[in-house]
């Protein structure tokens, strides 16, 4: 994994980019939450479940059905007050979705470890992009405090925290300079 803090900035930033408005905390709590979440399946190694196994760490909690089944959880648990099937409550949906699916990809782009079961349960398969800049972070705290904790830190702000802040960054741009100038005025 990046360090759970790099997958909450991710969403964070997500969430910038997908609205404007002003959301509650608990929105970007959950935003965040729902990246950070999926590495919570290294429990899986207490139980003696090999890596490799579909209920190993990158298997199915960084899965694309569960990243669905996960938003929809947020939309009937949070959001229930929001029409089901509305406009708003799709753009919800795709907006946690994204957030969830975002671990399994910024995964795929680190060098170590197991690869990403995107597929899970339907193929175990374990996936890696063709590129693989981010440097795996050690599982457990104690790692992080050492050598190898410096260089990860350094591979994910330049291939997480920098790529996330350029988004939200332009999102942002785009909403005060463009778009606030693109919608007609209502008088
Ligand atoms: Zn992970």
């Amino acid at each position: 994994m990046p360090s759970a803090f790099s997958h909450a900035f991710a969403a964070v930033a997500l969430g910038k980019t997908y609205t404007g408005e002003r959301m509650s905390w608990r929105f970007w709590v959950l935003a965040a939450g729902s990246a950070a979440m999926p590495d919570f399946d290294v429990i899986s190694f207490r139980f003696g479940i090999p890596y490799e196994s579909m209920l190993g760490h990158r298997g199915l909690t960084h899965s694309l059905l569960f990243a669905v089944f996960w938003a929809l959880l947020a939309m009937f648990w949070e959001f229930k007050y929001i029409a089901p099937f509305s406009k708003r409550w799709w753009g919800l949906l795709a907006f946690f979705f994204m957030a969830t699916a975002s671990h399994g990809v910024l995964d795929a782009f680190t060098d170590g470890g197991e690869g990403v079961g995107f597929f899970v349960p339907f193929n175990a398969t374990r996936y890696f992009f063709p590129w693989t800049p981010i440097e795996v972070s050690p599982i457990g705290v104690g790692g992080f405090f050492s050598h190898r904790g410096w260089v990860v830190m350094k591979s994910e702000f330049l291939y997480v925290w920098l790529p996330f802040a350029g988004l939200w960054l332009a999102a942002w741009i785009w909403r005060r300079m463009v778009w606030a100038r693109l919608k007609p005025q209502q008088n």
